[in-house]
């Protein structure tokens, strides 16, 4: 179900976001409009959230405009176009300039835990990468990781790879760049959220490059669909990993559904209270960053 946009013809629904291109077909941009949908563990949840749409375009708006130079480093080019989306999705939706994207989902991790800590916990590395013993869940890293993931072509799973398996993807020098970008943005973001309480645990960037081959971050950035963030008092005072971990994220729905779910079949509908505290966390976030 998506909506008819005047002069836009929807060409694609991912999990989360629905795209357009114009109806002039020599137009080169897209319009990318994030819906209320959740998903979690590659499925799509019912019943979506009320206004995750919109809560999450203003806080990519927020963070790419911060990381255009708000935040006083140096710009990183972006896929905005600058133009305002149209009223039928005014506040969930961006135009943007349709890139070629690299198929390496950008990974940055300053804190060990999710699919990171399951690897540790079995092998004492991350994504290949040797980590010093003894760390437990929600742990702080010595330093910040890139942990590139290979994007899966629709629907497939995306799978973690090692550096290596990336620049056999994308040639030495792409490889590095897109590490050392994601390094960058993630070490001023943890910074900007730090100063406001809040601990960027992980992150998720994607990047294409412009017709002039530029590269340019794309998608959603820094969003609670893509990052983990955590109350940064909740997390030195907490005693449990539950304490430590109090995440204003996508993290809810991912335990309530891990611990009702056997992951066979289709997922069970989410309790209206988990619905509400998502939504709720997600607002919090927004006004901890921005206000
Ligand atoms: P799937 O398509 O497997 O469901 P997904 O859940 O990540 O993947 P969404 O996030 O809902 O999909 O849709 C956004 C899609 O748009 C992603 O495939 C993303 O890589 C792509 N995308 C984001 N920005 C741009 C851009 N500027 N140019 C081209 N594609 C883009
Ligand atoms: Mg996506």
């Amino acid at each position: 179900m998506t909506v008819e946009i005047p002069g836009w013809k929807h060409t694609y629904s991912g999990k989360v976001r629905d795209l357009y291109r114009p109806a002039d077909e020599t137009d080169t941009r897209m319009l990318v409009v994030a819906s209320d949908r959740v998903s979690a563990f590659d499925h799509v949840l019912s019943p979506g959230i009320p206004g995750k749409g919109e809560l999450l375009t203003t806080l990519s708006l927020w963070w790419f405009d911060q990381l255009a130079g708000a935040d006083g480093g140096t710009p990183v080019p972006n896929h905005l176009t600058g133009e305002p989306a149209p009223d039928e999705v005014a506040g969930r939706a961006m135009i943007v300039r349709s890139l070629d994207m690299l198929p390496i989902e950008c990974v940055v991790r300053g804190y060990l835990t999710g699919s990171g800590w399951a690897e540790y916990r079995a092998e004492g590395t991350v994504c290949g990468i040797a980590l010093p013993e003894g760390l437990q869940d929600g742990d702080r890293l010595p330093e910040p990781i890139y942990t590139p993931a290979f994007k899966a072509p629709m629907g497939e799973h995306d799978e973690n790879i090692s550096f290596e398996r990336s620049v056999e993807l994308v040639g030495a020098e792409r490889a590095a760049q897109l590490r050392d970008t994601s390094l960058e943005i993630y070490h001023r973001a943890a910074a900007t959220a730090e100063t406001r309480g809040l601990i960027l645990a992980d992150t998720k960037f994607e990047f294409g490059l412009d017709e002039d081959g530029v590269l340019r971050l794309a998608d959603e950035v820094l969003t609670s669909d893509s990052s983990r963030y955590w109350d940064a008092e909740a997390w030195r005072t907490g005693s449990t990993p539950t304490e430590r971990m109090a995440s204003f994220d996508k993290q809810i729905v991912r335990n309530w559904l891990a611990a009702n779910w056997d992951k066979q079949g289709t997922p069970p509908e989410l309790p209206a209270e988990i619905v509400e505290r998502t939504v709720a966390r997600y607002r919090e976030l927004l006004a901890k960053l921005t206000d």
